[in-house]
């Protein structure tokens, strides 16, 4: 079955990489799928667009991936909240933000970064799908969430009833989204004429750069590069006037974008626009050559990774694991590792605690258990984060512990 491009409906002709078969990363478990039922696995392939060079996940018949019982509370990271904070002093200073102003985050979550423009008296706007989410965000931050998928139907929705936002923040959302031309519509729709959006997601270059395979996963629709965002915004009345480079999940990009008819401009920002346009025109992002390199990569971390854990086995050693994100599901399945090699993983979510991943069937325990058993290793899985996670468990030193990381390559330390 042709598979066709999500944005341009070009026929999709070239595989950038296929991972083979990987149950769906957030169907967290209560018991260990051999005790008690088998469990669904899919394909797992990005292909990439040779007319508009979006990189994509082909499309497979997956359950929906939307599940209430799966609630991803963001203010359970402490760096993602300081990086929430650091953006909103920013915006509100960048677009002089003030009381009459309306802030709208697409993908609200619990509130956590409309919480610091509420605090500063601007008015705000949550969009969640997930209702225990957006009651939360009531509770904890009194944020006022619409409860529904974000698209063009409840753009316009939105935009009869007056809303018109001086700033929209998508956040981790534009990959994420199945229709990306049905939810840029929308985003039109509710932009204010002289308003910003700002959307961030991890940067296809470091992606391909550092060999971050296991950012793919099935909820994960788009790898996007600045190339292609800028076409897809075109098409929408809408561009791109600056960039900023951070480093969260392991090297993303933060668009600014305006109506194409408004003037707003920044001068810092166009700078690195400039900037990170040369690098994906070196890195020929325009070219097969830019994606021809990845293919390789998952299958060295594969090998890497599982020489390690079978030596250590091999020594008596002791390893567990730290954090459940879905990138960690990725590598776990991609490399066929199981509770007999890492024993168990540990996160601070209280959901997923008491849990097995899918796929791997490795329980997840509270990360207390980790000061209680004392491994010799601990596998940092959102390796994105290794530098608070090695602050929290500091103590680990004490024993003789050492943190492990697979991805951009092996690194014990
Ligand atoms: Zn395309």
């Amino acid at each position: 079955m042709a598979t066709h491009c999500r944005f341009c409906n070009s026929q999709l002709e070239h595989v950038v990489v296929d991972l083979g078969l990987s149950p769906v990363s957030n169907r967290f478990r209560d018991m260990p799928s051999a005790d008690h039922e088998g469990q669904m696995f899919y394909p797992l392939k990005v292909m990439v667009c040779d007319t508009c060079w979006l990189v994509q996940l082909t499309d497979v018949t997956t359950p929906p991936h939307f599940d209430e019982n799966y609630a991803y509370f963001s203010s359970f990271s402490v760096s993602w909240l300081a990086h929430a904070k650091r953006y909103a002093d920013m915006m509100q200073e960048k677009l002089n933000l003030g009381p009459d102003a309306l802030v709208v985050e697409v993908a609200s979550n619990d509130g956590y970064l409309l919480q610091y423009f509420k605090k500063a008296g601007i008015k705000v706007l949550g969009i969640e799908p997930s209702a225990n989410v957006a009651a939360h965000a009531k509770e904890q931050h009194g944020i006022e969430s619409i409860v529904d998928f974000f698209g063009e139907n409840l753009g316009k929705s939105l935009r009869e009833k007056g809303v018109s936002a001086n700033l929209i923040a998508g956040n981790n959302v534009l990959a994420h989204v199945p229709d990306i031309n049905d939810f840029i519509a929308g985003i039109e729709l509710i932009l204010a004429p002289d308003g910003t959006v700002t959307f961030e997601f991890p940067h296809l270059l470091q992606m391909l750069t550092l060999g971050q395979f296991d950012t793919i996963y099935h909820e994960h629709y788009s790898y996007l590069s600045l190339l292609t965002v800028e076409k897809v915004l075109n098409a929408h009345g809408l561009s791109v006037y600056g960039v900023e480079e951070l480093p969260t999940h392991g090297g993303s990009l933060r668009v600014f974008a305006k109506h194409t008819n408004s003037d707003v401009q920044d001068n810092t920002l166009a700078k690195q626009l400039e900037k990170v346009r040369r690098d994906e025109a070196t890195a020929r992002l325009n070219s097969h050559a830019g994606y021809s390199a990845f293919a390789a990569r998952p299958a060295q971390c594969k090998a890497d990774l599982l020489a390690f854990l079978i030596e250590a086995r091999k020594q008596g050693k002791t390893v567990c694991g730290y954090g459940a994100p879905a990138k960690g599901n990725t590598m776990l399945d991609y490399c066929g590792i199981g509770p007999e090699l890492l024993p168990f993983t540990t996160d601070l979510s209280p959901q997923k605690q008491g849990k097995f991943l899918p796929g791997a069937n490795i329980p997840v325990h509270d990360p207390s258990v980790i000061t209680e058993t004392r491994p010799d290793y601990i596998l940092i899985l959102p390796w994105n984060l290794r530098d608070e996670i090695e602050a929290q468990l500091k103590d680990a030193r004490d024993w003789g512990g050492k943190f492990v990381v697979a991805v951009p390559e092996l690194e014990i330390f």
